[in-house]
Order: C-alpha cells, then sequence, then structure tokens
C-alpha cells in the first residue's frame, strides 16, 4: 500500500490543523520534482509485478480454513535476505543488477530476488520482484519463476497447519471467527465493525489510523453493499449477523466498547475548547451553497471544474450519541449504517438485509490483486501509457475477475472494486448527497494526462473535474501544463489521512511524502509515479502503475497477465495505438465489468480504429487478400482520405484498418465483448473494412513475431502466455470467479440459498492450494496448460539470481517500444490484414459461436497468418498447447 512512515501518527481531530500544510507542502515537492525531471530522457525500461498473497490456518481434522493474522512475523523473517543486503546500498545494487553502474564492488553482492511489504490486514503479505525486470524479452520469462520463488519462500516460513494463497477473496471473511486467532472481539475502537474485529488490522499505525480517520471524516462506518446472488431457495432478506458462519448466532458485540468511545467523544469536546472544535467544523450551509457553486460550474461549458478547498472539508467530529436501555451500541451502529431504525426491530440478530452488507475498511483493502508498473522513457510516454492503459483497466478487470462471493454469501457481481471503493468512501454525507466529489477516493480515474497533440486527449475529457484550486494555481504558476496540473490538482481535493507528527520536519526539495500521502491514497485503476529523489529507489523515472487486475490462483495464470501487459504496453508503443474512449464510456465499462460473467455477457466501449495517424502516414503496403466472398481484394494502407466510407474492392486506399481517428466520430466506438477486444473482430459480410478490428492479442503475436532474434524457447513460452489468455477471453476457459462460483453452487453442502457452506469453503481452499502447487489441474479454468507448466516448488534465490544472470549475459533481443515503429508496421500491416480476412471467413464459412471452436479456428487461422507450415501446424494441433509448453518448458529449464 505505497507510502508507510516510522513516527506517531496524529489522530483525526488533531490533525484537523494541518491538512492545508500536508496539501501546501505536497503540490510544493511535486513542483521540485517535476522542474528537476521533466526534461529528464531516456530512461529504460524496468517493471515489475506486485502480489499479495493469503495466509491462512487449514483445520484438517475439522476440515475448515482460518485467516492467519500471522503476516507481520511471517514478514519479518521473509526479510532476512533484504536485510542482509541493506549493508550495500539496495539502489546501488539494483543499478548494478539492471546494467546501469560498473561499481565492480558489488560483482559478489548479493541481491535479494524477492522483496515483502505488509498490506492493509494481517493476513496478507505483499511479494514483489527483488529488483525490477529490465526491458529485455527474456526478462519476461522471469516472472513465472520469480512467483514460484515467492512461494516457496513463504512456504518455508509457514507453520505446519498454515498455507498461503493469490486469492483475491476469501469467502468466510466476517463470518463468525474466521481467523486465527480469534481477535478480541468486533466493535474495535478502529474499524467500529460488526463483523472484523480490529486484530485483522496490520498494526503499523498507517493502517489503524487510515481505518478511523476514513470513518471519522465520513461521519460514520463505511457501508458496503454487494448484490447478493439469488437461488431457488435464497430469502428476500438475508440475515446481518450470520452470513454463513459456521458458528452462526449473534455477534458478540462488546457494549463496553462503545460507551467507551461515547465518552472518549465527550472528553474530546470538553478537552478542546470550543474553538478548536469550531475550526474544523465548516458550517454546512456554507459547504452547501460552496459545492453548489462548483456542480453549476460543472454543467456550463467551462471545462474545469474549481473548488475552492481553502478549509477542510469535514461535518465536525461524529456526534456523541445516547447509549441507553433502548438505543444500545448494535442499534447505535445500525443506525449509522442506515440499515433500520433499531427500535422497529428486535435485538435477537434478525436483522436483515436485501444486499450483502459489510462495515469495514477490511472488507475492501483485504482484497488482494495483482498490480504492474512500468517505467517510461520520459514523462511524455508515461503519461501517453496512462492514458492507455486507464481504457484496457475495466476490460482486464473483468478478465480477471476472482470475486465470487464474500461475507458467506454468494454476491452477483464478479470483481472486487466497486468493494473497496466503497470501503475506503471517506466523503461526508453532504458531501455524497450533492456528489461532489462524485466518486470515492477509490475509483476509475477521472482525467486523461497526454499532452500529445495528435491524441487530442482533452476531448475525451467529458466529466466535470473537481479540483483543488489553489493547488491548480501553483502547479501551472510553476509552469506544469493544463492536463498534467489538472490531474495533481484533482487528487489534492482530498484530505491527506495520516499525517505523522514529524510531518514538519520535511524537506520539500528532496522528499516526497507529503506528495505521496494524498496520492498514495487515491487508489485509481492507473497511477501516475512521479521520479522519486530519495529512498531506496532514487534512479527511477516516471512510472505508470496497472492496477485494476484480480489476482489468479497459480503462478502460471498471474504470469500470464501480467506478460500480456507488459507486451501490450509495448504494442502501445510500438504501433502508437489510440485506445482513448470518453472518460463517461470508460466508467460504464468499469460497471460493465462488475456484472457477473462480464466476460461472456458483457459488451464494453472499445476503438474501432486504433492505429494513430503516424502508423497510418507511415505506412504504404499494398496487400491482397482473399475475402469471405470468394474475390480476391487489393487494399493499401497508405491512407488518402480517413473518414471515408467502407472500402470495396476497386478502392483500395480507402479501406485501411490503420484508419485514424481522434475525432468524436461517433462511428469511431463501439460495444465489443472481451472476446472481440482480445481476439478481434473479423472482416464483416459485405466484406467492409471498416468493420475488422485485429484484436490485441493479434497485435501482441504480431509483434512478437516482428522481433528479430526473439529465440524459439522465450516464443513458445511467450505464446503460451498468449494463448491462455486468448482461451480465457473467449470463455472457452473460465475466470476464476465462474470457476469458483460453480465449485459452490455444485457443492453438496449447498442449499441453494446463496450461502457458502464452510464445508464448501473448504474444500475450495484445498482444491486452490492442491492447483497452486501444481498438485492437479482443472481444465475448465486452465485448460491443458496446468499442471505441466508447474515450476519447481523448491526454488531457491539462488537458482533465481543464476537463472537471471545467465538470461542477461545472453544476447537477448529488447523489448522495444516507439523506436520499433518503423520496423514494425509494414511487417505487421499485412499480417493484420491476413488475419482480419482469415477471420471473416472462418466466421462466415463455419458459422458457429461455440467458443472453443471459435478459439481453435482462431488458432489455425493463427498459424496461417504467420506461415505456420503444415507439418508445424499438425504438430501443434496434436500436441495442443501443452505440447508447446512442453518443448518450451524444456528449453527454458536448459537455462536453469
Ligand atoms: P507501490 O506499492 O507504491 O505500487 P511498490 O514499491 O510496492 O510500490 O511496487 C513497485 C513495483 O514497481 C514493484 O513491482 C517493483 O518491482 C517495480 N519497480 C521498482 N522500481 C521500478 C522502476 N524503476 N521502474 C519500474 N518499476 C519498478
Ligand atoms: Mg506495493
Ligand atoms: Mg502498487
Amino acid at each position: 500500500m505505497g507510502l508507510l512512515t516510522t513516527g506517531r501518527p496524529l489522530g483525526w481531530w488533531d490533525a484537523q490543523p494541518h491538512l492545508d500544510y500536508v496539501r501546501e507542502h505536497g503540490i510544493e515537492q511535486f513542483v521540485n520534482v517535476f522542474c528537476a525531471t521533466r526534461d529528464r530522457q531516456g530512461d529504460v525500461l524496468k517493471w515489475g509485478d506486485e502480489i499479495e498473497y493469503t495466509l491462512l490456518v487449514l483445520n484438517e481434522s475439522e476440515r475448515c480454513t482460518y485467516l492467519s493474522l500471522r503476516a507481520p512475523q511471517v514478514i519479518q523473517e521473509l526479510q532476512s535476505e533484504e536485510r542482509l543486503v541493506s549493508r550495500n546500498s539496495l539502489a546501488d545494487v539494483q543499478e548494478h543488477v539492471t546494467g546501469e553502474s560498473e561499481l565492480s564492488e558489488f560483482d559478489s553482492a548479493p541481491v535479494p530476488e524477492t522483496l515483502w511489504r505488509p498490506e492493509y490486514a494481517n493476513w496478507m503479505v505483499e511479494g514483489t520482484p527483488g529488483v525490477p525486470y529490465s526491458c529485455y524479452m527474456r526478462d519476461l520469462v522471469l516472472v513465472e519463476q520469480n512467483m514460484a520463488l515467492r512461494r516457496a519462500q513463504i512456504r518455508r516460513v509457514l507453520r505446519p497447519n498454515e498455507r498461503l494463497l493469490s486469492l483475491t477473496a476469501y469467502p468466510l471473511l466476517g463470518c463468525g471467527r474466521f481467523c486465527e486467532p480469534a481477535g478480541d472481539g468486533v466493535c474495535g475502537p478502529l474499524a467500529r465493525s460488526l463483523y472484523l474485529p480490529d486484530a485483522v488490522i496490520n498494526p503499523h499505525p498507517r493502517f489503524g489510523t487510515l481505518t478511523r480517520n476514513i470513518r471519522l471524516r465520513r461521519g460514520e462506518p463505511v457501508a458496503i453493499h454487494v448484490p447478493l446472488y439469488r437461488d431457488k431457495s435464497t430469502p428476500s432478506e438475508i440475515p446481518l449477523w450470520e452470513g454463513g458462519s459456521r458458528h452462526g448466532g449473534v455477534v458478540d458485540i462488546d457494549l463496553h466498547q462503545i460507551v467507551d468511545e461515547k465518552l472518549a467523544k465527550t472528553s474530546l469536546s470538553q478537552d478542546n475548547t470550543d474553538q478548536d472544535v469550531g475550526s474544523v467544523r465548516i458550517d454546512e450551509a456554507v459547504q452547501r451553497q460552496r459545492l453548489a457553486w462548483s456542480l453549476s460550474q460543472a454543467s456550463g461549458d467551462t471545462e474545469l471544474v474549481l473548488v475552492p478547498i481553502e478549509a477542510p472539508s469535514v461535518d465536525g467530529p461524529e456526534r456523541p450519541v445516547a447509549l441507553d436501555a433502548q438505543h444500545d451500541g448494535l442499534g447505535y451502529l445500525c443506525e449509522k449504517a442506515g440499515l433500520a431504525s433499531w427500535n422497529e426491530r428486535n435485538r435477537d440478530g434478525r436483522h436483515t438485509s436485501p444486499d450483502i452488507y459489510m462495515d469495514a475498511m477490511g472488507f475492501g483493502m483485504g482484497l488482494c490483486c495483482l498490480q504492474i508498473t512500468l517505467q517510461a522513457a520520459n514523462m511524455d510516454e508515461g503519461r501517453y501509457l496512462y492514458d492507455q492503459l486507464a481504457v484496457l483497466a475495466p476490460v482486464m478487470l473483468a478478465l480477471t475477475a476472482a470475486t465470487p462471493a464474500l461475507r458467506g454469501f454468494l454476491t452477483d457481481t464478479d470483481v472486487r472494486w466497486s468493494i473497496i471503493s466503497a470501503s475506503v468512501d471517506d466523503r461526508t454525507a453532504l458531501e455524497r448527497a450533492l456528489g461532489c466529489p462524485p466518486k470515492s477516493r477509490y475509483s476509475s480515474i477521472d482525467c486523461f494526462i497526454s499532452n500529445r497533440p495528435e491524441m487530442k486527449a482533452a476531448l475525451y475529457n467529458d466529466i466535470p473535474v473537481l479540483v483543488d484550486a489553489r493547488a491548480y494555481r501553483r502547479l501551472r504558476e510553476a509552469g506544469v501544463d493544463e492536463h498534467l496540473a489538472r490531474h495533481v490538482a484533482h487528487l489534492f481535493i482530498r484530505d491527506p489521512l495520516v499525517i505523522f507528527d514529524d510531518f514538519a520536519t520535511v524537506d520539500d526539495r528532496v522528499s516526497l511524502t507529503h506528495f505521496e500521502n494524498i496520492q498514495s491514497t487515491n487508489w485509481n485503476t492507473v497511477r501516475f509515479k512521479p521520479p522519486s529523489q530519495t529512498g531506496p529507489n532514487t534512479s527511477a523515472g516516471w512510472r505508470t502503475e496497472f492496477r485494476s487486475m484480480e489476482l489468479q490462483i497459480t503462478d502460471f495464470e498471474n504470469a500470464a497477465f501480467t506478460v500480456f501487459m507488459v507486451l501490450l504496453s509495448r504494442c502501445i508503443l510500438a504501433f502508437g495505438m489510440n485506445l482513448y474512449i470518453p472518460i463517461s464510456k470508460h466508467d460504464e465499462n468499469l460497471v460493465t465489468a462488475h456484472q457477473r460473467d462480464a466476460v461472456r455477457q458483457g459488451k464494453f466501449w472499445f476503438r474501432k480504429h486504433i492505429f494513430s495517424r503516424e502508423a497510418e502516414l507511415s505506412c504504404s503496403v499494398r496487400c491482397h487478400y482473399r475475402c469471405a466472398c470468394g474475390s480476391e481484394h487489393c487494399v493499401s494502407f497508405q491512407s488518402l482520405n480517413a473518414g471515408s466510407p467502407a472500402g470495396s474492392q476497386s478502392s483500395p486506399s480507402q479501406s485501411c484498418p490503420f484508419r485514424f481517428c481522434t475525432d468524436p466520430d461517433p462511428e469511431a466506438m463501439e460495444l465489443m465483448t472481451i472476446d472481440e477486444i482480445m481476439n478481434g473482430k473479423p472482416c464483416c459480410e459485405k466484406h467492409a473494412f471498416r468493420k475488422a478490428y485485429p484484436g490485441l492479442l493479434t497485435l501482441v503475436r504480431v509483434y512478437l513475431d516482428a522481433i528479430p532474434g526473439l529465440d524459439r524457447a522465450t516464443r513458445m513460452r511467450l505464446g503460451a502466455y498468449l494463448d491462455f489468455v486468448a482461451a480465457r477471453s473467449s470463455g472457452r476457459l473460465l475466470t476464476c470467479a465462474a470457476w469458483m462460483r460453480e465449485f459452490i453452487l455444485k457443492h453438496p453442502s449447498y442449499r441453494h440459498d446463496s450461502k457458502v457452506t464452510p464445508e464448501a469453503c473448504y474444500d475450495l481452499i484445498q482444491r486452490c492450494i492442491e492447483l497452486s502447487e501444481g498438485r492437479c489441474g482443472e481444465p475448465a479454468l486452465l485448460g491443458d496448460f496446468w499442471p505441466e507448466h508447474h515450476i519447481d516448488g523448491e526454488l531457491t534465490s539462488h537458482d533465481f539470481s543464476k537463472l537471471r544472470n545467465q538470461i542477461h549475459e545472453e544476447d537477448s533481443p529488447q523489448l522495444r517500444g516507439e523506436s520499433f515503429r518503423e520496423e514494425l508496421l509494414p511487417a505487421a500491416a499485412s499480417r493484420i490484414l491476413e488475419t482480419v480476412s482469415i477471420s471473416a471467413r472462418t466466421h462466415a464459412g463455419v458459422a458457429e459461436h461455440h467458443h472453443d471452436q471459435h478459439a481453435r479456428h482462431r488458432g489455425c487461422d493463427y498459424h496461417q497468418a504467420h506461415g505456420v507450415d503444415e507439418r508445424q501446424r499438425r504438430h501443434h494441433r496434436g500436441a495442443g498447447a501443452l505440447g508447446r509448453f512442453q518443448e518450451a518448458r524444456h528449453q527454458a529449464d536448459q537455462h536453469l
């Protein structure tokens, strides 16, 4: 979770006088780093993934599972390697490893091959590669190896009854006693949750303070409502307290604690003078007026909405509630949660809710994900990638869906995003009522930031963007351009949630602490990270982080999605792709991504024409192809007339698949399935090329094939990752969410009431453990890619270092970006054309939409398009992906 600082965090009310200080200095810090690095050029590609692992306790005799709260101790042990090398500067070691330094004294210095960091919950362990991967093709094959190493390292420090999983959501979180140790009761002073004891929160002061301050700023506990999956015996309302708990019954609430809070608050208002409390209280009428003003600006034609956040926007301290016999703690919390009036209900645990209700940050921030950070050559490239990747975030969220059950019930959604969003929504009741700010701090992005003139990003920024007026003015004064100033000032509409008592000692010339305070609590689908000037990662340049993907069960799956995203990022640069859609459509896509089975059922706004004008102009290839109609067409890739009608046999130049479109042309985008977005949309009937769209996976394959000198073993391994992603995209393989849901629905203990039974959870967790350890396969989820591909579970750091060094010593082509464009485009044009036209034949001729068949045909089109000869094709088809994988693995294993 980004920033972790030492020191003592200030309580929410103590922090109030300093909120503006942090904002002001955060902006100064950004300005300083911007001025120092705006022209920084030529950073090489470095990149890395982050995985949040879940620790579990398995009780085999009772056949039940608990979340293990031992992550802090486990992390301590895991960090021993890192501590060992910290005698040498980690930064120097990193530079050495990535070839940017000639420091020979580090020749024999050990490098930590993994890094471990605490995360929000005490069952979570965040693991990343020890040093970022570098810019070579072969680095891509290190990903899965490093993930296997991380798994092996955690396993070595676990107790015999403990297990680890890469699991997005534990289905029984918050159900009765769900963790080990049990914690000391719910309704603790931090989260005040009915379900989660504070003992689940990582002891680093940042996490508890975040939890408490979000609740206090909001004025009540967070409220998460997730649609319930309805089965034939699902009641219209489900009990609030019992939700799938193996222990059932009423939650044991410590009323004394609630009373304590009341007393604490009373004493707080007594301790502080009226003036103190008054200074943080904004008159409600003033606030309403101010927000109303900014909303009216939003509906006018001003693109920029200025919200003068000059005083902390809080409603004041949580109002003490009289806790007496009629109005006890449970009722108080229910009322705060807006669930029901306590007085109208009885108190024997029969409170119900029509959806799955959750009330704590841990329900959201306890969900685990897969993130990828990519270093850009310069600021401009980072901003361009930020925009393009943002568009892909909802698509990849749906494709990696892994959240089918929460708090003991099956959900009617498949992904985690909106749950986390609600779990950290610190907006006051008034702010939420007015929709200002319209979104939680955890949300999709609100504006694109690229400044590339040909991309016309501003055209797509079609929703009002609130900015902190002072921050915006200061940024513009300091020479930050409008797009970036707006982005940063938008982040700064939020309050800093955790301020440490040494906040005033920070040197703005070298530190980004205050900037990061705000940035790291704006949890968006993508994040733009400025170069760091101090700390262990001083060499880092401008970076873009992709944050929407859910976590998969096996290393193979997580590596496949990571590798796909890294390769796609290179394609975006190399082809100069334009994926822009309006922000409002992107937001619609995020909603669609939540739908159950969105991969197969959902339709997402996506561009039909994704190549930049530059790509179009730099390419002049004539190409003949045989169409679905049986005749031969000639197509030129030199567009003369972008925007003209669809191509035909006699007007080749008008049918260019590189057709460019950045203008807000209603024709520019359409609703596509994920299968179409990823695997392509063929040339339609009447062979109109305007309807053809090659698919992101096709482009990645074309890119790989165009890389000169890529060795066969690497190409095969990468090919298998892409084949796997293609199979998930086509629906041939189930998403994690769909597979888990099916597992629960088919479990003998299931009563068609949407409840996840403890037995089903135990068996599911067992199955996931077996899968992750490569002890079994699951064809519906993993096809024949697994478990054959499983990497040695006993990998050591030493093995990994050897592999990495070997790979870097050998010649390996680079993961090229923009510099590859001139070579790539001519090679790509005919390939793309072949692919879209051949898949047209597949569609017209075979006319089957069964996913399995569909994918198989795509497979053979691919071979045709890529000139794979008949013998090879027979081999591939016969042996299947598995055979290709075995071969790739065999060759790659020779590196070990
Ligand atoms: P955060 O949690 O703020 O996203 P972390 O430090 O936990 O940041 O993770 C950063 C990720 O970025 C890791 O995967 C790491 O390998 C990778 N990384 C580290 N340095 C660089 C760099 N210079 N360029 C790109 N990625 C990097
Ligand atoms: Mg991290
Ligand atoms: Mg991260």
